[in-house]
């Protein structure tokens, strides 16, 4: 039976988390302490080896991953609705049945100096941790400058209209909370609507929580860079 067929209560497999964000929004820090909980998959859109068809790539990892994990976070920033489209079109083909949730990193035009604070001050701090800036090998205005393309370029989810109308559960998160509070906020969520995912799995408490997120924040290294 396709996945769309089956009351959401009942999914116990292929669904995709996708990530609608900017650069510093913890997207990959929530998606590492996922994995380290309930051992979902993750891909990341730096670790696309390819030159040519980097896109689909990435669509193709997540739609193989898909066959042994029940959980793929796509983690690349989704903030325009063409790469939505292209994501879910293109994973929809290899895996029909696959179910899209949204991580919606709620950006609010008026709340861009908020955000901008948030996440600048995050990256800065961290940059050489992180796989797209580099802090080490870019100079400060620099980095803000690509992190202010994203910012401009960003399209808010709209489900009143493709693509966005195809998310099974958006999960509205604010970039400006620490990514401990995102992460509850999201296993909150997923549980509520996704029971059977975790019908196997121990719930996590409040120590492991902060325990996957020290750990995705301090022992996690990227292994993959981009020059
Ligand atoms: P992404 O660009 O959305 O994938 O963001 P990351 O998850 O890589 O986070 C950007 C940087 O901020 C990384 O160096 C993280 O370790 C760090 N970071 C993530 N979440 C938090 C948080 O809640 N508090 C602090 N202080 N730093 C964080
Ligand atoms: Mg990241």
């Amino acid at each position: 039976m396709e996945n769309g067929e089956l009351d959401a209560k009942d999914v116990t497999r292929n669904v995709v988390l996708v990530p609608i964000a900017t650069i510093g929004c913890g997207k990959t820090t929530v998606a590492l302490a996922l994995v380290k909980l309930f051992g979902w998959g993750h891909f990341q859109n730096d670790d696309v080896k390819v030159k040519k068809g980097r896109p689909q790539a990435f669509a193709d990892t997540v739609s193989n991953m898909l066959i042994v994990d029940p959980v793929v976070i796509a983690d690349r920033n989704n903030h325009q609705k063409r790469e939505r489209a292209q994501l879910i079109d293109d994973i929809s083909r290899n895996v029909p049945q696959a179910r899209f949730v949204a991580l919606n990193y709620v950006h609010d035009r008026s709340n861009y100096d908020a955000i901008r604070k948030a996440t600048r001050d995050r990256v800065l701090a961290r940059g050489d941790n992180h796989q797209t800036i580099q802090a080490g090998s870019k100079s400060q205005d620099e980095i803000i400058e690509i992190m202010e393309g994203f910012m401009y370029r960003f399209q808010p989810l709209d489900p009143s209209e493709g693509p966005d109308d195809v998310f099974d559960l958006v999960i509205d998160m604010d970039p400006t909370l620490s990514s401990r509070d995102n992460l509850e906020f999201v296993i909150g969520k997923m549980h509520e609507n996704y029971p059977a995912l975790f019908q196997d799995v121990e719930m996590p408490d409040d120590v492991d929580l902060d325990a996957a997120i020290e750990w995705a924040m301090n022992d996690y290294k990227p292994d993959f860079k981009m020059d």
